[in-house]
């Protein structure tokens, strides 16, 4: 097996029991050779996983392009220049991407390929192996590790990640960003008056509040107990705090099952200044909040 001329593999004459290996394997071998004009092909093709994308061996025997097509726009260039590094440093491929199937979903695949040069271009071993499932199964894991259970929001870990990117982007590019630091006023004796399930019902309810009053690009958080961080990129200050009056407003009318008018927040907003770390922005977003609580609470304070 792996062929170095690089005759199709129709025409070489396999014995049967090989035949029969190769296609019994859960995944695709393959051999991929490049010639110094970047025309690719594969001349060794194999494996139970290659019905996976409808493409007839054949064809890719010749050309490699049909394959390439199916690949996900986002996926491209990454495994081009995989190849690329692979072919000029002889390192082996190792990476992942995506591939549309016949029925159009994607799946995950993960390859796998040794380069070696020979006369004609470079030739590379290789396997691909579908990991669909625990590409799933990650990304289930990640969203856990990333939400609040009890509202379903993001949690401090996920908004610290986001505010470090959106810091990085905001110190860039000089665009605005908007930090609010939201406390349900008095909660303790939300909970002490109509108990703890109620309380928690509170804390769901708001949470959806502040969904629908934010765009898709926004991040609301829970901070953890009745504390909450509402992150706006491309938004400065005067928007941020309109938008804080609204939900203010809208909370202090809003019947949360105890009867409208009893429950407020305090919200404090900071916009990030150019060079500002997380800390300080959350630390003068906070300062604000409790410059509101001071105030008398139901209130949003931006000033310090
Ligand atoms: P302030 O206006 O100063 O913010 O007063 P507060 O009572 O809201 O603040 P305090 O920090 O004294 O109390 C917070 C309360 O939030 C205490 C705790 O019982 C309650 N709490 C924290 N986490 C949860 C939760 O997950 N569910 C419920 N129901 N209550 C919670
Ligand atoms: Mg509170
Ligand atoms: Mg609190």
């Amino acid at each position: 097996m792996p062929f170095n001329d690089l005759e199709p593999v129709e025409k070489q004459p396999q014995p049967d029991w090989i035949l029969e290996l190769t296609e019994q394997l859960p995944g695709v071998i393959f051999q991929l050779h490049r010639a110094p004009d970047g025309q690719m092909h594969f001349p060794y093709l194999a494996g139970n996983g290659t019905h996976l994308t409808g493409l007839d061996r054949r064809d890719l025997a010749h050309n490699a392009l049909p394959a390439l097509e199916r690949l996900a726009e986002e996926d491209y260039p990454r495994l081009m220049a995989a190849i690329e590094r692979s072919a000029r440093f002889q390192s082996p491929i190792t990476t992942k991407f995506r591939l549309r199937r016949v029925d159009d979903q994607h799946s995950w695949i993960a390859l796998r390929a040794q380069p070696r040069k020979i006369d004609t271009g470079v030739l590379w071993f290789g396997l691909m192996i579908d990991i669909s499932e625990q590409m799933a199964e990650e990304q289930r894991l990640r969203r856990l590790s990333d939400t609040d259970d009890l509202t379903g929001l993001a949690n401090r870990r996920k908004l610290m990640q986001r505010l470090d990117a959106e810091i990085s982007l905001s110190n860039r590019h000089t665009f605005p960003l908007s930090l609010m630091m939201l406390d349900i006023d008095h909660f303790k004796s939300v909970n002490d008056t109509w108990g703890h399930l109620q309380g928690d019902q509170v804390l769901k309810d708001l949470a959806q509040l502040c969904r629908e009053m934010l765009r898709e690009e926004d991040l609301v958080a829970r901070l953890g107990g009745e504390e909450f961080a509402l992150l706006l990129p491309l938004t400065p200050e005067l928007h941020c705090r309109q938008l804080a009056e609204r939900l203010c407003e809208r909370v202090a009318v809003h019947d949360f099952g105890v009867g409208p008018g009893r429950i407020t927040v305090s919200i404090g907003i900071a916009e990030h200044r150019i060079g500002d770390s997380c800390d300080a922005l959350i630390h003068r977003a906070d300062d604000n909040l409790y410059a509101a609580k001071r105030g008398g609470r139901n209130q949003v304070m931006v000033g310090v």
